[in-house]
């Protein structure tokens, strides 16, 4: 199975619906910002992960640097992250030449929902310090990340498995990703 990256916009419920399509599967499960944002803390940079896109462009790029180091040394996992961070001087590559000829992985999921559903649930999460993007801001958002996609996967010969996780759906979600993690 090898290295399997999963990504989606913030607030679309990509963890969610991995961790579920992961269940009872014999692989690891990484979230690239977590492993990031412990850096990002240790090295006094940052107190919250949703501090980090903030950070200068060198900053984050030494630590997407550092984070596709640790996470390449594991062989078979699923990596929770970003075909694009959108900073606040535009969208930044979450997966550079130097990041994807790293992990190199065989498929790349795009996890998406409507506009108007990823900018509800974004409302509604006060766990996490959300942009808050108009639904022209987040359609944009996910016209970039799939264009984010399609080269990373010329980069790397991944497939890119575009998945729908509409509300109350979840379901449809899990299933559709499937075949990936086979
Ligand atoms: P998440 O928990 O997935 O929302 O990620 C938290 C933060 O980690 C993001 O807002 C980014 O600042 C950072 N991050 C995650 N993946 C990447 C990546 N591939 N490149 C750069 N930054 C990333
Ligand atoms: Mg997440």
């Amino acid at each position: 199975m090898g290295v399997i990256v999963v990504t989606g916009i913030p607030g679309v419920g990509k963890t969610t619906v991995m961790k579920e399509a992961a269940e009872g599967i014999d692989i690891q499960f990484v979230t690239f910002g977590t492993v990031m944002a412990d850096i990002a803390i240790e090295m006094n940079l940052v107190k919250d992960r949703d501090e980090m896109r903030k950070l200068t462009l060198e900053q984050q790029k030494e630590l997407q640097i550092k984070t596709a180091e640790k996470v390449a040394k594991i062989d078979n996992v699923i990596v929770d992250t970003h075909c694009t961070v959108k900073t606040p001087k535009g969208y930044m590559p979450g997966l550079p030449e130097w990041v994807i000829k790293k992990l190199n992985p065989t498929a790349i999921v795009v996890v998406e929902a409507d506009p108007e559903e990823i900018y509800n649930r974004r409302s509604k999460d006060i766990t996490r310090n959300r942009d808050p993007d108009s639904k022209e801001k987040i359609a944009e958002h996910q016209q970039m990340n799939r264009a984010a996609a399609m080269t990373y996967a010329t980069l790397s010969g991944a497939t890119v498995k575009i998945v729908f996780n509409h509300d109350n759906a979840i379901e449809d979600a899990v299933k559709d990703v499937a075949p990936v993690l086979k």
